[in-house]
């Protein structure tokens, strides 16, 4: 069981992350959407140097922080900003 404490400081680590869709390694297969819990992640319109569409973070919606986007991506093209680990996805990606 997860104690006040430890549930408040994951609520705010999550008010803080935000991801980073790395546009070259996006092939547009959209797993990511499916994934996200809180419909951050829709089919975008820019295509990039390869002619896939990339992936596109919405603006103003909160993200959790679970990083399910990021152990879906077959491309590892997921980064994280913000957030006390923050930059963990880097570290593998
Ligand atoms: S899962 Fe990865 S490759 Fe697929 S749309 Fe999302 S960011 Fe792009
Ligand atoms: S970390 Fe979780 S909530 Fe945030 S964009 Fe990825 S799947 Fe969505």
């Amino acid at each position: 069981m997860l104690a006040i404490h430890e549930i408040t400081a994951e609520g705010k680590k999550s008010r803080r992350t935000k991801p980073v869709v790395d546009p070259n390694k996006c092939k547009g297969c959209f797993i990511c959407v499916a994934f996200c819990p809180e419909q951050i992640l829709v089919p975008g319109e820019v295509l990039n140097q390869h002619g896939f569409t990339v992936v596109k973070v919405v603006e103003g919606k909160t993200c959790r922080g679970c990083r399910r986007c990021y152990v879906m991506c077959p491309d590892l093209a997921f980064t994280f900003i913000g957030g006390e680990s923050g930059h963990a996805a880097d570290d593998e990606g």
